[in-house]
């Protein structure tokens, strides 16, 4: 059986070292946050599947591939021929700043809606992951969250999201109007500092206000990203903070969705709160440490890796 279940847009992605204007190269993959989530759990041996629509399309052969290839269960994910699969351009700009450049309106995964999602909640899954990134897509995939989520809820699945806001997507307004009706269903929020604001009470003044009111809401966890300051967890009882591992930036997209993936890893190995932060920021330290959005997330043998000597060698 599934433990976790998620669903989104998973795109084709093209990935240039030089900027796009002037030619040259790119790298052809795959990327969305919610399959980056599920590549990560599946690597580090979990039972996942991913539920999203693709386009009839050699892209979304591609992205439905990879997803097998990476063993996270594809089986109730749809090809629609009314859209494309959508496309992202990453082009590295200056130092390890990178630019996003979408192609993704009217494309198949825009055309989502509940029916796709909800038989993926039966049998009941552990978890179900959702990201604000779905409901700014459409107002089917929005319908999608809203009916998951809250079916999930019902059937006593913990339902996590991660707000990912995506400006380039809705303003901040639109997304805290669709995001904050989920609080009461929502078992673990994710979110960077500025990002807080979108599901907590406009009336939170303070990051301790705003983490406050949601587990005064009901949810269990709330853990917010800092990037390399790293993270910081809370519930009734504690709180924990842990600092980014050092490591070589190469390519900075697909931290925070490594991040969510090492977190739910240790929620599900039960795991106390300082332990599933602390296999947080070690594959969100991965996601960092290697070119391409999941490409190197870890095992679970190599979670130990980055414990190793500097310059030592694998063997
Ligand atoms: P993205 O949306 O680009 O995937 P995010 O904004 O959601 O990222 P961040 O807070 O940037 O997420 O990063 C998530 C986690 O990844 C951090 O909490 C930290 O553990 C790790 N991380 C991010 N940047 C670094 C870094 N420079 N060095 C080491 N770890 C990092």
């Amino acid at each position: 059986p599934i433990e976790v279940a998620t669903f989104g847009e998973t795109m084709a992605s093209l990935r240039a070292d030089d900027p796009i204007r002037l030619g040259g190269t790119m790298r052809l993959s795959v990327a969305g946050a919610e399959s980056n989530v599920a590549i990560g759990l599946a690597r580090l041996g979990h039972r996942v599947g991913w539920t999203g629509r693709v386009g009839d399309d050699e892209t979304g052969e591609l992205v439905l591939r990879t997803l097998r290839a990476e063993a996270v269960d594809v089986t109730h994910a749809r090809v629609d021929g009314r859209g494309p699969t959508a496309l992202v351009l990453f082009e590295r700009r200056i130092g390890d700043l990178t630019r996003v450049i979408y192609h993704r309106a009217g494309s198949a995964a825009s055309l989502m809606s509940p029916e796709d999602v909800l038989p993926a909640l039966d049998p009941p899954p552990r978890l179900l992951h959702v990201t604000g990134i779905t409901p700014a897509l459409g107002p089917g995939p929005a319908a999608a969250v809203r009916v998951a989520v809250a079916a999930a809820a019902e059937a006593g699945v913990r339902v996590c999201l991660d707000v990912n806001h995506r400006s380039r997507l809705w303003d901040r307004d639109r997304a805290a109007e669709a995001l904050r009706p989920l609080v009461p269903s929502l078992s673990v929020v994710v979110a960077s500092d500025d990002e807080l604001e979108l599901v907590a009470p406009a009336s939170a003044a303070t990051e301790r206000d705003r983490v406050v009111s949601l587990l005064d809401a009901g949810v269990d966890e709330v853990v917010v990203k800092r990037g390399g300051d790293g993270a910081s967890g809370h519930t009734l009882k504690t709180t924990e903070h842990v600092l980014a591992r050092r490591v070589r930036v190469i390519d900075l997209v697909g931290a925070g969705d490594a991040f969510v993936a090492g977190y739910l890893s240790g929620l599900l190995d039960d795991l106390d709160l300082a332990g599933r932060l602390d296999r947080a920021v070690t594959t969100g330290a991965f996601a960092v440490a290697s070119p391409g959005d999941w490409e190197g997330a870890p095992t679970r043998n190599e979670l130990g890796l980055l414990d190793s000597l500097p310059g030592s060698t694998l063997r």
